[in-house]
């Protein structure tokens, strides 16, 4: 038999987007959009393209100029400025040509300005759109002149209309009235001067448009980052928001990252949520047309993390959260096990994160060398695998206990564990071994103070486990009725390996004694 796996291909949509005004039917969008050709002048854009200049455009490129050129009910142009997130590589030049050439030739605009922090990626699209004029005698005989001056070119038509090159800076487009201004490379924008001098350019025209383009950036893309804050708050709100301000973003989702504990230059296990094909088409969406699996599943195995995540992922790698917050770096450091040995006579800890992405199975129990040592079981995606999982784990390990709550995103799975016979105990002072461990609020509380001192005082040793030690470094505390405890949703990653290490702590701490007879060392860790 053969097996016949679809292609991949990337996603038409934007993952983040302002929705149309227009709503109604479905329109020829294909999106599931009400936008026709009486409410955006996307559709035009596209004949162009595809009859005039002869470029088949990738879907996405179609999707983009059909929702980014609505028009309101006046004629104009809904968005007056347009921001694009985009990985390197997936067709944004073709998409500016394309554009500006039908601006020139159709629209008849008058100014169309170029640029970028560096004037060679603003020249490249001017240099493609001269070359593709110049192949379509129709279209040469409309040309007027062409300047092909390093750092001042030029093209302008026999309508009037002109598209120069200017330099992203302080003086930028100075003393010229831009109708569509593009900025690329917005990521490298550490100041908000070139952005204000291009943008000014269009204060005076009646339908201008401003397109800034990027990939991520980091906490020095001041420009993008501001920009990037309010289109998303725009996509998410669109009923409070500036309507003018179109945002549209191909990005993998901020919580995607490296969840295998590879060592460096070694590959990423095959679940790491950086293999994820489906996140890929997310932030790629020429995947499939022009951009191949292969080349990202190359750059994965030889990019450091933070470059495949903002390169390819188009994804901001956040550092403007502190770290170590709760537990300092040093400290858990300091509690690495060298041993490299499992830990005997666990506990388990289950916990779902609240996103439902992951779920953690963490054990605690007694280190060969002395102390506790925390272990992580499974860490994998969703949910559906853990019941059957933690049966099987109670045949086959014989736990102290299997700690899990049921309030919280957990909560979910204790019906389906009483399926399977994983219930707590019978009564509550006399359990049994691999009888649930369920915590109240006010041990939940208990389990994070016990949690952080035990680590503060050298009792609880750890593996280096990449889920766990980025878990423990991005972890914040909240107040719990009046306690404190660990908190479920931080700003950044997933919690779900460190709550789980932490109740299957507590159980272990809370049930030891109740269920070991035969051996009474466990009660002298
Ligand atoms: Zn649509
Ligand atoms: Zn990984």
């Amino acid at each position: 038999l053969l097996s016949y796996a679809p292609p991949l291909v990337g996603s038409t949509k934007a993952r983040i987007y302002t929705p149309p005004l227009v709503t109604g039917r479905r329109g020829p969008c294909g999106c599931g959009c009400a936008l026709t050709k009486a409410t955006s002048l996307g559709f035009a854009a596209v004949e162009f393209a595809e009859q005039m200049l002869g470029i088949e455009l990738i879907p996405w490129q179609r999707w983009l100029l059909i929702h980014a050129l609505e028009l309101r009910p006046d004629g104009r142009f809904r968005f007056r400025t347009i921001l694009i997130l985009i990985a390197r590589q997936n067709g944004k030049t073709t998409l500016v040509e394309v554009k500006n050439l039908w601006k020139m030739f159709v629209l008849r605009v008058p100014l169309v300005i170029g640029t970028a922090q560096n004037l060679d990626i603003s020249e490249e699209s001017w240099d493609k759109a001269v070359e593709i004029v110049d192949s379509i005698p129709e279209l040469r005989v409309e040309v007027a002149h062409v300047d092909k001056t390093n750092g001042k070119k030029a093209l302008k038509l026999a309508n009037g209309s002109r598209w120069k090159i200017a330099a992203a800076s302080r003086k930028g487009g100075r003393g010229l009235s831009g109708d569509d201004v593009n900025l690329d490379e917005l990521r490298e924008h550490q100041t908000w001067e070139s952005w204000a001098a291009v943008t000014k350019t269009t204060m005076a025209r009646r339908n201008p448009q401003v397109w800034g383009f990027s990939n991520a950036g980091d906490d020095k893309s001041v420009v993008l980052n501001d920009l990037q804050a309010k289109g998303r708050a725009a996509a998410t709100n669109p009923a409070t928001a500036d309507p003018t301000l179109g945002h549209f973003e191909w990005s993998a989702p901020d919580d995607v990252r490296c969840t295998c504990a590879r060592a460096d230059g070694a590959p990423h296990a095959l679940t790491c949520r950086l293999q994820d094909r489906a996140v890929w088409a997310m932030a790629n969406p020429s995947l499939g047309y022009t951009v191949t699996e292969e080349a990202i599943s190359s750059a994965l195995s030889t990019d450091p993390d933070p470059i495949f995540r903002t390169e390819v992922l188009c994804q901001r790698v956040p550092s403007l959260t502190p770290k170590w917050q709760v537990i300092s770096e040093a400290k858990w450091i300091g509690q690495t096990d060298q041993l490299g040995e499992r830990p005997t006579e666990v506990a388990l800890g289950i916990q779902v994160n609240h996103q439902r992405t992951h779920t953690a199975i963490v054990a605690v129990g007694l280190r060969p060398g002395g102390g506790l040592l925390t272990s992580i079981v499974d860490y994998r995606p969703g949910t559906h695998w853990v019941v059957e999982r933690a049966a099987q784990l109670k045949k086959e390990w014989d736990p102290i206990a299997i700690a899990v709550q049921d309030k919280g995103p957990t909560g979910s799975l204790v019906d389906d564990m009483a399926l399977v016979g994983l219930l707590p105990p019978k009564k509550r002072d006399a359990p049994d071994r691999g009888d649930l461990a369920v915590p109240w609020s006010d041990d939940v509380a208990a389990a994070y103070g016990m949690y952080v001192d035990a680590v503060d005082q050298g009792q609880l040793w750890h593996l280096d486990e990449a889920p766990l030690n980025l878990a423990v470094a991005d972890a914040e505390k909240r107040t719990l009725s009046g306690a404190t405890a660990w908190e479920y949703r931080p700003a950044t990653g997933d919690p779900s390996p460190l709550l789980a290490s932490t109740i299957a702590l507590w159980a272990f701490k809370t049930r030891a004694h109740l269920v070991v007879s035969s051996d009474p060392s466990v009660l002298f860790f």
